[in-house]
């Protein structure tokens, strides 16, 4: 038993429910140290228009290449990051590389694209985040409107103080999304109220979408009610043609996934999207 449990030590951080405080202390530590040797890097995951064909948005994901432990997901350390306030050093890095990233893209001649960074609610909720991104728009001459930033329907639970930091962010001229859509429990009677520009319908409801249970109901519901609403659908988790084909039906405007390709580096990022525009 000891030793089954020194070996899962080595292959990956254990879930919250079991870790012991030494676990949780040397993780925190090695957080600390990864955000100063930079040992974070961003993958990146295509949007494409479904009426197009067009690559029109990246979507800047999070990784951690631990130097033992390997590449790690985000969902193995955001959640720790968020609980210790770390958080805040690591999103703001994220926003300025994914910012320096797409400007780098410009400059080497790619067609604009949008770029979307994921906000947690520590970030959400912090002090001056509209002064603090403008900062980064300026640092990093990224045009506003292809800033898209990602937030969740869990942080509009406070809805006055969500709507007066949306107005905030959209003052800024960037666009905003609100992810995995259908698994919070956000009010939809405060929908209209929230200066939003998308809906990113979650994963689950994609995955079996043509399976001929409920899920295609929640697809086609989400979707025409956002477009009354005004607001424009990206589908997320999107694998096969079938997919693909309910939800150009459903004019959807714009689809994320394995279909398309996993998140991946930037450099991979480049020659897949010289690629997919000479066959699109
Ligand atoms: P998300 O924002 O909903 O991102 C989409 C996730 O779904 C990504 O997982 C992506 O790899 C995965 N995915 C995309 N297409 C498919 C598909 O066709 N099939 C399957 N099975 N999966 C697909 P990833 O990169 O592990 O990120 C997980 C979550 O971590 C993100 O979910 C987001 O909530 C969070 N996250 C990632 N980067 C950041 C960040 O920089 N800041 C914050 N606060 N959260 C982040
Ligand atoms: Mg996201
Ligand atoms: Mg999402
Ligand atoms: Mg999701």
């Amino acid at each position: 038993y000891a030793a089954k449990i020194h070996r899962n030590e080595y292959q990956s951080y254990r879930p919250e429910m079991t870790r012991t405080t030494q676990d949780r202390l040397r993780l925190e530590s090695d957080l600390r140290k990864a955000l100063e040797t930079e040992q974070f890097t961003l993958a990146y995951q295509p949007l494409v228009n479904l009426a197009t064909g067009r690559i029109v948005g990246v979507e800047a994901l999070v990784r951690w290449q631990h130097p033992q432990r390997g590449l790690l997901p985000p969902g193995e350390f955001i959640p720790i990051t968020e609980e210790n306030g770390l958080i805040l050093p690591l999103g703001e890095w994220v926003l300025l590389a994914a910012c320096k990233q797409n400007k780098a893209w410009q400059e080497a001649g790619m067609p604009p694209i949008r770029m979307s960074v994921n906000l947690s609610m520590r970030q959400f909720r912090q002090h001056r985040l509209a002064d603090r991104i403008q900062s980064i728009l300026e640092q990093t001459g990224m045009p506003p409107e292809y800033l898209e930033l990602e937030i969740t329907e869990s942080m509009t639970s406070d809805v006055e103080f969500a709507i007066h930091t949306l107005a905030e962010l959209k003052a800024l001229g960037v666009q905003i999304s609100i992810d995995d859509f259908g698994t919070g429990y956000s009010s939809l009677g405060y929908l209209k109220r929230f200066p939003v520009d998308k809906l990113k319908i979650d994963r689950s409801f994609v995955t079996d979408l043509t399976e001929g249970g409920s899920d295609a109901a929640i697809v086609s519901t989400i979707t025409s009610m956002a477009h009354q609403l005004k607001l424009k659908v990206t589908a997320e988790g999107v694998e096969n043609d079938e997919q693909l084909r309910f939800l150009r039906e459903r004019k959807c405007e714009e689809a994320q996934g394995y279909y398309f390709t996993k998140p991946i580096p930037a450099n991979l990022f480049e020659s897949w999207y010289r690629h997919h525009s000479q066959s699109a």
